[in-house]
């Protein structure tokens, strides 16, 4: 049984899918583990590491995948990247099918059974499969990172002997997982924080991480199934952004995390509202990959508007990617652990098995997934009934793999900068809303949505007072904030 680790191939992606520590494990399981030459360079983990765990190092790409049974990836590889893999091996990533059938199309017909990790159940048993939240957990945290790289004060309230500084006011729209991190760490950081969610439940998992929740009366609720968040009726979207408007303008650093299943993120931010903000505040969109929660952000870009900073980038937990690859090549071993008979030492799956099911796109030479494979044609001509494709979201990032870098001017809505880092990114898999148990309480973005109990509400807030993480480089910028005219243009796209 053999394992082959790719390198990555689309732009700017700096993840790897297996890790010296997941190779032993698959080893331990027994499995032969090659690795692309080069796969883990951008992580940090040279082909030495690689080999010490256990794995042979292929030179090409073909060398790694002659015979192998089972290929991990980070992004999905075009059909004919995987020539020399057994017949019916497994394709196991990050596949983002929506809106690429035609590439789920073509790896059928290659003949490899693909399974997309996007598609894991969030029940229990597969919490620790879940690549959506431990890399949504990282995005949530690394948003609060890059505002704080941008934004030209101190975060946390300083008394000093010239005087005290006020902390800065950061507020998170959408507590999910990336949310719910994004809180824990601006309180780590000494920001005065709020947050905004239209489910309810969002609200005392806010306030257990210290942080102040902000909802409309007007809006009592608007959970959806699975723990998610519906669609806002007009008058429910008219009566928040009047709550978001009035609170926007005070804030200094602003992340919005808000998604919809299977819907465009909502748009949450207008101009407006972001020319409402004191010059030198800073929005990250965690939505820019499905099109934004701000009116103004550019997906996979850094843009400067009325000297308020927008960061778009859209693949955040790429930013930090030797974390990112160790929880994701985390994620992958746990699934592949139940493909696998390790009496045996052979690949044994239960296609009958829910998390199989769920997550298999193609198998023996077909689309076999529910919101992809082509309807049935009976003998009398009716078509057999599925489920409806999760809509795909409108504004999908822009094909091109070139990160335009241009630097910014002082102007008043600088040229977008591209996020090497970003570049062609593509749009993420809408989720499928599958039944999941919501987590109870913050300190969830504080153990990682991983945890299976939920902490209680004073862990969530031993954990955000703990110090404060590791800051940017000191002395980067003056406390004080710099006159308009003076304000240096945003930071370049791609800073890691
Ligand atoms: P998500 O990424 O789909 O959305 C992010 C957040 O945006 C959600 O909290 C949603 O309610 C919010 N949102 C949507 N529209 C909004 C609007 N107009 N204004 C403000 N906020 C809006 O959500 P997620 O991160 O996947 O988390 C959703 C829930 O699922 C959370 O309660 C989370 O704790 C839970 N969860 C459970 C598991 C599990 O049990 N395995 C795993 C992950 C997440």
């Amino acid at each position: 049984m053999k394992i082959a680790v790719l390198r990555e191939r689309f732009e700017g992606e700096s993840r790897v899918a297996a890790t010296p520590e997941t190779i032993a494990k698959y080893i331990a399981l027994g499995a032969e583990v090659a690795v692309e030459k080069g796969a883990g360079e951008a992580s940090r983990l040279s082909d030495d590491d690689f080999q010490k765990a256990g794995a042979t190092i292929g030179a090409t790409a073909a060398a790694t995948l002659k015979g192998a049974d089972i290929v991990l990836c980070v992004r999905r590889p075009a059909a004919d990247e995987l020539g020399g893999v057994n017949k019916g091996a497994l394709l196991v990533g990050a596949l983002d099918p929506y809106g690429n059938e035609k590439d789920v199309a073509a790896l059928a017909k290659a003949g490899v059974a693909a399974m997309s990790m996007e598609f894991m159940p969030r029940i229990t048993r597969a919490q620790v499969m879940d690549i959506l939240s431990s890399q949504a957990n990282l995005a949530g945290y690394q948003a609060v990172i890059e505002a704080s790289k941008v934004f030209d004060r101190a975060m946390p309230m300083m008394m000093t002997a010239a005087g005290t500084v006020r902390p800065a006011k950061a507020f998170v729209m959408g507590a999910g997982v990336a949310g719910l991190q994004a809180i824990a760490t601006a309180k780590r950081l000494g920001a005065v924080v709020s947050a905004t969610d239209v489910r309810a439940a969002a609200g005392e998992q806010v306030e257990s991480l210290g942080a102040k929740f902000i909802m409309t009366e007007a809006l009592k609720d608007a959970s959806g199934t699975g723990g998610y968040a519906r669609e806002l009726t007009k008058d429910e979207q008219a009566a928040q952004a009047e709550l978001v408007a009035g609170h926007i303008s005070k804030q200094d650093i602003v992340v919005t995390t808000a998604l919809i299943p299977g819907r465009p993120a909502p748009k949450l931010v207008t101009k407006a509202m972001v020319e409402s903000m004191a010059p030198g505040s800073v929005i990250v969109d965690l939505a820019a990959e499905r099109g934004g929660n701000v009116e103004l952000t550019q997906p996979g870009k850094v843009i400067t508007h009325n000297d308020v900073t927008i960061i778009g980038y859209t693949n955040l937990a790429g930013h930090i990617p030797t974390t990112a690859s160790q929880l994701y090549a985390r994620n992958l071993l746990a699934f592949i652990t139940t493909l696998i008979d390790a009496k045996e030492k052979k690949l044994a799956v239960n296609w009958d098995d829910e998390l199989v099911k769920a997550t298999v796109l193609t198998r023996d030479g077909a689309v076999v997934h529910s919101a992809f494979a082509a309807p049935k044609t009976d003998t009398a001509g009716d078509t057999e009934a599925k489920p409806a494709p999760a809509k795909k979201p409108a504004a999908k990032k822009p094909a091109t793999r070139k990160p335009a870098a241009s630097k910014s001017t002082a102007s008043k809505s600088a040229a977008p900068k591209a996020d090497p880092g970003q570049a062609g990114e593509t749009k993420p898999a809408p989720r499928k809303s599958t039944a999941r148990k919501p987590a109870t309480k913050a300190a969830a973005a504080e153990a990682g949505p991983q945890a299976d109990a939920p902490a209680t509400a004073p862990a969530a807030k031993a954990a955000a007072a703990e110090k404060p993480a590791a800051r940017k480089p000191a002395a980067k910028k003056p406390a004080a904030r710099k006159p308009a005219a003076n304000k240096p243009a945003a930071p370049e796209g791609g800073d890691k």
